[in-house]
């Protein structure tokens, strides 16, 4: 609570760094010491505190680093997947109050991305199959906390639907998107912007779910569809971004909206973004204010309503490893360009954010231009920086603690 009352003062931007466990893979390299070789790992960067992070090198031979960097909150190696939804958890609140939402992971391949938003090993796994459910990542909790929150509310008609798509090079794919015999493939889409100033994919895919199941199963159908890369970093790299989008469409009556003067500041604002609004309130159609919907059909015909959209955009963004590291050439050192790109594009809008300026470049790539309504205006943005804390990725996590520092 004193965490988020601290982040509230700071604006809608809030960092949060994750230092994964050191790994078996994590050996920094080799040593002759006097008869035989051995590897060895080196743990650099450590949580000094639960907002602190401590990167911390003296080898003899390597330029010496000691440094802090401070972050609304950082996760040591052995916090779990429960204490870090904690945190993301209110966010699902004022997402269901009326705030887009935007929870991102940003690190170098092998930092613990994919851990931290979906679980381990669920990449590769089709269909999921969660063994330990208390090793759930954040696309997982998010997605059964906002049908809670739904099951919970009294009034009111929640919609919900799901789109996944993956940038890769630049380009968008609809992972989601069927052909004509029903199989799923990725198709290129474009996003653009609406006369009311909204970033939008036209045809993009959107499927209707009812629970979070529904979410997972199409999530994890659209993971055997990511664009991989093998580098020498690590064996099925991410070489693109992937964007799971819950879009919530709030059918109002009119009992939703109460009388105090907070839901009345609520009401006021989400009246400037609805997609159709009928000024009468429907005190008399109680009937169908605490049940969905069954059809998109039936949500448009449920007339003389008010529509409330709001997005939840889950991101595991592609590693930002530096290019002399992976050692790539060719096809891969251009998907490397574009990923560093699209990241730094990331940077500056952020960085334009963080310091309120009027101008924010989203459309300097695509990535970030599909993110815009989520992270900007009054949308609530949550990045979670992943850190591997072997000594041979320095360069990397100071990088990427260099990336955080400047988003807030
Ligand atoms: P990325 O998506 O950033 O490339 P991964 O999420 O695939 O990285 O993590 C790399 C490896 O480290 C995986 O085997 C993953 O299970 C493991 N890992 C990452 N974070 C943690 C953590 N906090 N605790 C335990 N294992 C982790
Ligand atoms: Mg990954």
């Amino acid at each position: 609570a004193l965490h988020n009352s601290l982040v509230e003062l700071r604006g809608n931007i809030r960092v949060h760094c994750r230092i994964r466990p050191l790994l078996p893979f994590d050996t920094t390299g080799h040593s002759i010491s006097q008869d035989r070789q051995r590897t060895f790992s080196e743990k650099v960067a450590h949580a000094a505190d639960d907002e602190t992070v401590l990167v911390k090198c003296s080898r003899p031979g390597h330029t010496s680093i000691n440094k802090t960097f401070q972050f609304e909150r950082v996760y040591n190696a052995s916090e779990s997947q429960d204490t870090v939804f904690a945190d993301v958890a209110p966010l699902l609140t004022s997402l269901l109050d009326g705030y887009n939402v935007c929870i991102m992971a940003y690190g170098q391949t092998g930092s613990g991305k994919t851990y931290t938003m979906l679980g381990p090993q669920l990449e590769e796994n089709f269909p999921f199959s969660i063994e330990d459910e208390s090793e759930l990542g954040i696309i997982p909790r998010a997605t059964q906390e906002v049908f809670r929150l739904i099951s919970e509310k009294p009034s009111g008609s929640y919609w919900v639907e799901v789109s996944v798509v993956e940038v890769y090079n630049n380009e968008i794919f609809d992972l989601l998107a069927k052909d004509s015999c029903g199989k799923v493939f990725g198709v290129k889409r474009d996003v653009v912007t609406t006369r009311e100033g909204k970033s939008d994919v036209p045809l993009l895919t959107h499927e209707t779910v009812e629970n979070a199941s529904e979410v997972l199963h199409l999530v994890s159908k659209s993971l055997q569809l990511r664009v991989r890369h093998p580098t020498l970093v690590h064996a099925h790299s991410s070489r693109s971004h992937l964007v799971v989008t819950l879009t919530i469409t709030t059918v109002d009556s009119g009992e939703n909206f109460g009388t105090s003067w907070e839901e009345e500041q609520t009401s006021q604002r989400l009246n400037k973004e609805v997609s159709c609004t009928f000024p009468q309130k429907m005190r008399d159609n109680k009937s169908t204010s605490s049940s969905r919907p069954s059809s998109p059909a039936q949500l448009e015909a449920t007339e003389k309503m008010k529509q409330v959209k709001t997005r939840l955009q889950l991101v595991d963004l592609a590693g930002s490893e530096c290019v002399g590291m992976s050692g790539v050439t060719g096809a891969a050192l251009r998907e490397t360009s574009f990923i560093n790109r699209s990241l730094s594009a990331l940077a500056d809008v952020l960085g334009a954010i963080a310091e309120q300026r009027s101008h924010v470049p989203y459309r300097n790539s695509k990535l970030t231009h599909l993110l815009q309504d989520s992270v900007g205006g009054d949308a609530k943005l949550l990045v979670m920086l992943c850190i591997s804390p072997d000594q041979k990725y320095l360069t990397e996590s100071m990088q990427s603690l260099g990336f955080g520092t400047r988003a807030r």
